[in-house]
């Protein structure tokens, strides 16, 4: 199901470790709800990385599925507000970081993890906090900015 021009529903449910160990990670009504937010702001961040295919590497995740790739507790993953993702034909995790950093797309938070670029909205109703952070392993610390 298209969830937005260019995001299906199923890429942005899509889990292999969900697969792998048996574990649901069927969205709910809300959460679905949540995934289309998600694909207005990642049919912008296309928009603004020219056009080029975007590759999701993960999007809502049940909390079985967060507890088993080690996901933070208050995930915004969760709750289908967040999307985990890579352009390569726009340039390394960190251009796409610092391309949305630069722009004026409305996210939560933007991470720079260490492989791809998390976009993050807030529930409905709560303010965008615009937060940028750098994340260089899984056991690294969070530091603040988008960082090379
Ligand atoms: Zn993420």
């Amino acid at each position: 199901m298209q969830i937005s021009e260019h995001f299906t529903l199923e890429e942005l449910s899509f889990s292999e470790t969900a697969a792998r160990l048996g574990l649901d990670n069927t969205p709910s009504s809300i959460v679905v709800a949540n995934l289309r937010l998600v694909g207005v702001v990642m049919e912008t961040i296309r928009t603004l990385l020219g056009g080029r295919p975007i590759i999701v590497h993960s999007g809502y995740r049940s909390s079985q599925v967060n507890k088993a790739v080690g996901g933070a507790a208050t995930s915004a993953h969760c709750f289908g507000l967040a999307c985990d993702f890579v352009c390569p034909e726009f340039g390394t995790p960190y251009d796409v970081a610092l391309a949305i950093l630069k722009s004026d797309i409305e996210y939560d938070q933007l991470i720079l993890e260490y492989g791809w670029v998390h976009a993050g909205l807030a529930q409905r109703g709560i303010v965008f906090r615009r937060e940028s952070l750098t994340k260089r392993s899984a056991e690294a610390a969070y530091e603040s900015g988008i960082r090379a």
